[in-house]
């Protein structure tokens, strides 16, 4: 499988998160002139309106430069500590990485080695009446508009990964306010990477604080399997029309479904393909995976092979209440559909039904058993 980046998936900036940890590189990196802060308003991105863009804020735009040159310096004096938490500081920020090969002045030495590139940050705006910075702080900010899905899914993959990024880590910090140990006040530590119990009390245990390992907390990732069900000759691929996604237009789509603890990638997908649909599936390959943004999954990407025996391709829809149907279609009319496919949110197949559209790792998975069918169909007729 090609290991091009998937959507959202694309590691724009080297994280060196390695220097997460040093105070000395935050600060430098969050004040210098070439820094760009990705801003978001309660969670959520923004976009240009002169041309549909992620909006990115640098100080070499005037309009930006006072609002960085008073709230960042400001905000740089609270890390570390209770009062850099967005209940309190009205932000959050989380330092995303380095953009290399770029003109930059921004250097810094760690270990005798010489880190270059430009810094970003995402900067999460949560301003209250109560929080030390006020929303008239970060005018003109508040007058772009927010990024919506439809917006997301037209950026450049650059872009939305860098989006991905910084949704996955503010949304986190946003939501994770209290340590799960003692249910202290956690705060922001390695620029936002991390979330620290605040508890100093030695006499109140914490088993968040006092672990000997792992005495912070991480942000969260959920696994969710995937997965593109076919048969041992690719000829045919079962598709299914889920409940939750029954929006304004009919979307036949792979299996997918959350991870459970202490499942395998593999198992997993053999019980949701088994409870969705019915099928008994035993063959599992992992092709690929796609960061998903909303709020925090991983999409590991399968393939499943069913051994075609009048009894495990049989669908049965009534283990599980999820979906409203699922059929085994033809892979060759799939291969139409995605001949005639020329881009945009969802593929146009037959009926009125439609496939997913090439940003989401479902049309990658899809594709994959079309790709599988032919080189396959390729080999045979070569023996003939
Ligand atoms: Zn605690």
């Amino acid at each position: 499988m090609s290991t091009a980046a998937t959507f959202f998936g694309q590691q724009v900036l080297n994280r060196v998160s390695f220097l997460r940890c040093s105070k000395e590189f935050i600060k430098k990196s969050l004040n210098h002139d070439s820094t760009i802060f990705i801003p978001f308003i309660e969670g959520e991105a923004l976009i240009s309106p002169e041309n549909g863009n992620l909006v990115q804020l640098s100080k070499s735009k005037k309009s930006f430069k006072s609002i960085l040159s008073t709230i960042i310096p400001l905000y740089t004096t609270l890390l570390n500590t209770t009062r850099s938490r967005s209940d309190e500081s009205g932000i959050n920020l989380t330092f995303l990485g380095l953009l290399e090969n770029t003109d930059s002045t921004f250097d810094f030495e760690w270990s005798d080695i010489s880190y270059k590139g430009t810094p970003y940050f995402g900067l999460d705006i949560r301003v209250t009446e109560s929080t030390l910075f006020k929303k008239a702080d970060f005018e003109p900010i508040f007058s772009y508009p927010k990024m919506t899905r439809d917006h997301i899914f037209k950026q450049t993959n650059e872009d939305a990964s860098l989006y991905s990024q910084g949704r996955m880590y503010l949304d986190w910090l946003a939501k994770y306010k209290f340590c799960p140990g003692c249910g202290s006040t956690l705060f922001p530590v390695d620029a936002g990477t991390k979330l620290q119990c605040s508890n100093e009390n030695k006499n109140v245990y914490c088993n968040v604080r006092d672990a000997s390992v792992n005495n912070v907390c991480f942000p969260r990732t959920d696994p969710t399997v995937i997965v593109a069900v076919t048969n041992s000759d690719y000829s045919k691929c079962c598709l299914a029309r889920s409940k939750k996604r029954h929006g304004d237009f009919v979307l036949y789509s792979t299996i997918a479904g959350f991870m459970e603890p202490s499942e395998t990638i593999e198992e997993a997908c053999i019980r949701e393909i088994w409870e969705e649909t019915g099928i008994s599936c035993k063959n599992i390959d992992i092709v690929r995976s796609q960061p998903w943004p909303y709020p925090c999954s991983l999409m590991i990407g399968c393939l499943g092979v069913v051994e075609f025996n009048s009894e495990n391709e049989v669908i049965n829809l009534n283990h599980d209440d999820e979906l409203l149907d699922a059929q085994w279609f033809d892979t060759t009319e799939i291969i139409q559909a995605l001949d005639n496919y020329t881009g945009g949110f969802r593929v146009p197949f037959k009926n009125d039904i439609n496939l997913p559209g090439s940003t989401t790792i479902a049309f990658q998975l899809i594709s994959h058993v079309c790709k599988n069918y032919r080189s396959l169909r390729k080999a045979s007729s070569s023996h003939l």
